[in-house]
Parts: structure tokens; C-alpha cells; sequence
């Protein structure tokens, strides 16, 4: 049993130690140490030692030394750990706890040149310190990683033994700091050139790996969550196929050429024989930890954020999900267990999520969700189910409805309505009801608002835009002819888009716009003639009516003429936006005037009359400021009425 042996300082590489015990011991011999410690002369591996069992067994029992403990706390695995292959972790274990022969470098699959061979990296300030608190300087582990370059604990950069590491030393021989470090040079250099931060952040997250070893991270749950977070960015599907140019394009102008040679990493002109583009991929496909790293910061982690990160992709989030059909009693209700999720190459890089609820409604969505209110989105409705059509044929034959009322209790379209009626064959008898007289329904749910498919209205806006580009000059009504059905569908799904980058109409019967300074003189007439519109509007007895363009300038005269220039007169259309009214600003207006119409009959209603006579049901639950002016409105009702 050995009983002088050194206890370990904090970070320690193991060599270092030995090393230690080989000056205590003041052995002339070169190989007497390895005879001490591990019971024959064995070769020295100052990186990856091997033959722990034999030194355990020679250790004194206190402290209590384990193999486990030496590997974790004063070897260099714990840093690649993460990024190897689960199977490949036990193996170098074993081979480090045996007498195992192989070279680590081969067990580990990385190439030598980005393995370290020999402790020769210290930082001069460390050296201080630990001379001045253990009375010696050592080896410091972290120190001795690839792609550290500067001290995590003092910022500055590290040094290399140069002269001893010149000298060929024996390969029986182990070298303690004390002795190949007499003499610092110069200052510690703290120099913040362009990469520093860069340095210090792989310093920093290489220390972070060696202090916090966890078991259950490999390979593939590293691999896992950069996949995830390159779909999120855009740089793969999130099936997991890479968009490697573009990836290779963004990674070459995050980090200069220079950074990423020193650290060797660099990137080569062709792809497939990037590490970039294989590192996500493949359960063998090793590399060295620094890459892991460049890439974690590239996607906008550090290493401990990006390990708390779930390794499961989920676009939809948790389940259970709503039941989207308004007439099933688990309306809105999360009631569905599961989610199919679909990647196809029709959707581009977005999942697709099929949900089905037990009512046999089933609606898909694309995905992924980002707030939790998407959840109670639908894509596409792909089911009505039996009850939703019982439903239907209950109202088709209620007289009272009409199809408009119809489709919204279905929370439909009323093409979609019609067409599902087609199919139950009941359109014949329906279609002579049409005209029958409007009654209110009362249903104050909300209905689910559809999300329109990203990748159809990427398509359908390139169209449009690349027809426009086609032919110079083209009116609205040649490109409607000529794309009818991208025209219908943008017009329905996205028609503010379609307004704004549709050709200008041209005036009939003019050869050119009329000159600017007419226009000019007139701007502040029409500018007049709006406002006055828009007060009579506003002051017009009876039920308010919502301020828009076309109603404030319905009053004008030249109404037609002032909509069609109105990028020419700007006082008007700036006297126009001024008095437009958004939905929710109209809402509130009525709110104020059924309060003068309750103070004026002396009437205090209830909240219920309040809201049906204002028609404020439905906005009140989408703004919180109409709910609060009706709250309002309401308590100061029953103060002067009380
Ligand atoms: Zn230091
Ligand atoms: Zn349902």
C-alpha cells in the first residue's frame, strides 16, 4: 500500500498527482513510481490513464478512492462524455479502470490532433495562487482541454510550457508542474481581442462540463435537441433533414475563418465533408466536444441551458387537446389524448397535427404552436363526425335559421356548410328557405379562428407577385384572368396583403392622372368635407354606426373619385384614418350611447338587456377594454339611478 500518496487538489488532472508522489518520493529511478503505484512499469498516459483498478487497490483505504471518483473528478472524460455514443462512454470507462492497452484516442473516435498528448497548459495566475494557498502549483485539468484558451477562473490567457515540452521526456516519466514551470514569463495576458468572449465562453461551459458530470446525456439526446432548435431556426425540417447550404452560410458568417482554424474546426468548400453538416446526424459520428459547443452557441445556448432543454420534440406542446366542434359538449374542453403528427414534404419543414375527438370531429393544424392559444386552432377541419351532421340536419330543417346563422352555430364557412349539406343530400330542399326572415341566435361562444397554411400562402403570394413582374402594366383585371384561383384564394384568406401589393386601377377615360397641384388645391376641401362627414356621423340620433372610410365618405360627393387617389391626397386620408373607427373602438362607442339612452328613459338595466340591446356579446370576451368599459358603464348606471 502506498502511504504517501498526495491527496488530489480541487481539479487536478490525475497526472499531476502522480506526479507529486514521484517529487515526494525522490525516486532516482525513472520508472520506480509506476512500479509504486500501479505494481508493474507501465508507460505514461498523462491524458487518459489507464490501470485505475490496480492504483485503487494500493491506495490507502481514506479517503475512500473509487475509480468512478478518480475518472470523475480529476481525468478529462467528463467533458467528452456527453458527445459520445452511450456504449462507447463504458467502454474508454473500462479501458481506463483496466489494463487495457488501446489508445483512448481510438476508443473515442476523434482524430490525436484534437487530443491532447502531454500536461502542458497552465494559467500563470492559477500557478499564483495555488503556490500561495497549497504551497505548490499542479496541474489544473480544465487547462489542459482542447479549445481552452484562457483561464475560466482569471479571464486571462493560458500559457504553454514550451521549454520542457521541447525536451524529450522519458516515457516512463512523470512531470509535475513545480518542476516544468520554474520561471512565469512576462504578464498574464488578458488581452480582449475580437474572440475572447468566445474563448471565455468555451473555457467557462468546459469547466461547467467537468464540475457537473450527468450520466443521462450521450450522443443522440445532444444530437436530439440541436435538431430540434436547427427546425426551429429554420435550418432543417423538423423531420431532421438539414438545409445544409444555408446552414454552412450562417455558421461561416457567426464565426471568422481564423477562430475556427485555430480551434480546428475549420469548414471545407464542399459539404459532405463537413463536420457541420454530420455532426447532428448519425449515432457514431463522433466529434470533438468544441464543435458541440460552436454549433450550441451558433443556435443561441450555453451548454447548461441547452441540457435543460426536453430532448422530445413537441410542435403541439402537452396534450390533452380541445375538442374544436361547437356543437360536441367538449367544446373547447381538452379532451383529446392524442396527436398524430405528420411531416410531409407538402408542408415544407412544418409538422402537421391531427387531432380527433371521441364525437368523431377531427381537425388537423400546422404546426408548431408557439402561445398556447394555437391549441384552439385548426388548419383544416378533416371530419365533421355523426354528431356535428345530426346538427346540421336539426337546423336545416328549423325555418328559422338561415344559412349565415347555420354555418356560425356549425363554426363553418357557409361554403363549407352548403357543401357538407350537398353531401347529406339536403341542398335541394334548403335552397328554397333562403329568403327566410333573420333571426338573432343567441350563442355567445366563441368560434375557432382557422389558421391559414403557411406554405400555400407563401406559394400563392409568389404567384401573384411573379405574374405582376411578367407582364409591365398588367391591371388587377388581367392578372385575375390570368391566376383566377390564386386571386380567389388570397382574396379569402389573406386580402390585405392582396389590396396592397396588387397593380394601382388606372383612371377610365383619362390618359394619366390628373395633375398633382389640382389634386393638391382640392386635398384640403375633401380634407373639410370628411371631417364634417364624419362629425354628422358621429352625431346622427338613434343606433351608432361605425366610422369607416367608405361610410364617412358614403356622404361626399365625389366618394369614388377621393377612395380611388387617395395616395395623392394625403390631408384626406389622413382625415380619414384619423376618424376610422376599429372594431373596438366602435364597441366602446356604443357602450357610451347606451348610457346616455338609459340615463335619458331613466331605465337601470341588467347586464344581460345592456349587452343585447348594444349588441356587445361577442366583443366584450375579445377586448378586455370594451369589458371594462361595459363594467363601467353598468356601475354608474346603478349609482345614479339608485
Ligand atoms: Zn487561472
Ligand atoms: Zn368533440
Amino acid at each position: 500500500m502506498i502511504c504517501n500518496f498526495p491527496i488530489p487538489h480541487p481539479g487536478e488532472i490525475l497526472h499531476s498527482v502522480f506526479a507529486r508522489y514521484n517529487d515526494r518520493m525522490h525516486y532516482r529511478a525513472v520508472r520506480a513510481a509506476s512500479r509504486d503505484l500501479f505494481g508493474y512499469e507501465k508507460l505514461v498516459r498523462p491524458i487518459f490513464p489507464n490501470g485505475l483498478e490496480n492504483l485503487v487497490a494500493n491506495l490507502p483505504p481514506k479517503p475512500n478512492y473509487t475509480v468512478t471518483s478518480l475518472i470523475n473528478d480529476h481525468t478529462l472524460l467528463p467533458f467528452y462524455e456527453p458527445f459520445l455514443p452511450r456504449g462507447r462512454v463504458s467502454l474508454i470507462r473500462n479501458a481506463m479502470a483496466t489494463d487495457d492497452e488501446t489508445p483512448i484516442s481510438t476508443l473515442l473516435g476523434l482524430r490525436n490532433r484534437i487530443l491532447p498528448t502531454k500536461c502542458n497548459c497552465f494559467c500563470p495566475c492559477c500557478i499564483k495562487d495555488d503556490r500561495e494557498q497549497f504551497g505548490e502549483c499542479y496541474w489544473h485539468r480544465v487547462h489542459q482541454l482542447p479549445g481552452v484558451e484562457v483561464c475560466p477562473s482569471h479571464n486571462v490567457y493560458l500559457q504553454y510550457c514550451t521549454l520542457y515540452a521541447n525536451e524529450a521526456t522519458h516515457a516512463y516519466e512523470y512531470v509535475s508542474a513545480e518542476k516544468a514551470i520554474s520561471r512565469l514569463k512576462n504578464d498574464p495576458i488578458g488581452i480582449k481581442n475580437s474572440q475572447y468572449n468566445d474563448f471565455l465562453k468555451i473555457a467557462c461551459d468546459a469547466l461547467w462540463l467537468l464540475q457537473n458530470h450527468d450520466v443521462t446525456v450521450d450522443l443522440s439526446s445532444v444530437q436530439k435537441r440541436l435538431l430540434i432548435l436547427l427546425a426551429e431556426k429554420g435550418f432543417a425540417t423538423f423531420r431532421g433533414n438539414l438545409y445544409t447550404n444555408k446552414l454552412l452560410q450562417s455558421f461561416r458568417q457567426f464565426y471568422p475563418t481564423n477562430f475556427l482554424e485555430q480551434l480546428h474546426c475549420e469548414l471545407y468548400e464542399t459539404t459532405h465533408r463537413n463536420w457541420l453538416a454530420n455532426l447532428p446526424h448519425g449515432k457514431e459520428n463522433v466529434y470533438g466536444p468544441t464543435r458541440h459547443l460552436l454549433l450550441i452557441y451558433f443556435l443561441g445556448y450555453r451548454i447548461e441551458t441547452f441540457l435543460n432543454l426536453p430532448i422530445d420534440q413537441k410542435p403541439f406542446g402537452d396534450g390533452p387537446w380541445p375538442c374544436l366542434n361547437p356543437v360536441c359538449n367538449n367544446y373547447y374542453k381538452r379532451c383529446i389524448q392524442e396527436c398524430e403528427v405528420i411531416y410531409l414534404p407538402a408542408y415544407g419543414r412544418y409538422p402537421r397535427g391531427r387531432f380527433s375527438c371521441e364525437c368523431g370531429f377531427t381537425y388537423s393544424r400546422i404546426g408548431p404552436d408557439h402561445t398556447e392559444k394555437d391549441q384552439f386552432r385548426a388548419s383544416k377541419f378533416k371530419l365533421y363526425g355523426p354528431l356535428w351532421e345530426q346538427k346540421l340536419r336539426e337546423i336545416w330543417k328549423d325555418p328559422t335559421i338561415n344559412i349565415s346563422q347555420a354555418a356560425h352555430i356549425l363554426g363553418v364557412g357557409q361554403k363549407v356548410f352548403k357543401d357538407q349539406a350537398k353531401k347529406l343530400g339536403l341542398i335541394v330542399i334548403r335552397s328554397l328557405r333562403r329568403d327566410v326572415p333573420v333571426q338573432k341566435v343567441e350563442d355567445s361562444r366563441t368560434y375557432v379562428v382557422r389558421i391559414t397554411d403557411p406554405v400555400l400562402l407563401e406559394k400563392n403570394r409568389t404567384i401573384w407577385l411573379a405574374e405582376q413582374v411578367k407582364t409591365a402594366n398588367i391591371s388587377v383585371k388581367e392578372l385575375k384572368s390570368k391566376v383566377p384561383k390564386i386571386h380567389r384564394w388570397l382574396y379569402s384568406h389573406d386580402r390585405e396583403w392582396l389590396l396592397s401589393n396588387s397593380p394601382k386601377p388606372f383612371r377610365q377615360g383619362t390618359s394619366g392622372p390628373k395633375p398633382l397641384q389640382v389634386l393638391d388645391q382640392r386635398d384640403t376641401q375633401f380634407a373639410t368635407e370628411v371631417r364634417s362627414s364624419a362629425l354628422s356621423i358621429i352625431h346622427t340620433h338613434g343606433s351608432p354606426t361605425r366610422l369607416t372610410k367608405a361610410s364617412i365618405s358614403n356622404c361626399i360627393n365625389q366618394k369614388s373619385m377621393i377612395l380611388r387617389n387617395l395616395d395623392r391626397l394625403p390631408l384626406t386620408a389622413q382625415t380619414l384614418t384619423e376618424f376610422s373607427e376599429t372594431p373596438e373602438m366602435f364597441a366602446i362607442r356604443r357602450v357610451q350611447w347606451l348610457v346616455g339612452c338609459y340615463q335619458q328613459e331613466g331605465v337601470c338595466p341588467t347586464r344581460g338587456q345592456f349587452l343585447s340591446r348594444g349588441n356587445l356579446r361577442s366583443v366584450q370576451a375579445r377586448w378586455v377594454s370594451v369589458k371594462n368599459a361595459i363594467d363601467d358603464a353598468l356601475r354608474h348606471l346603478n349609482t345614479i339611478m339608485a
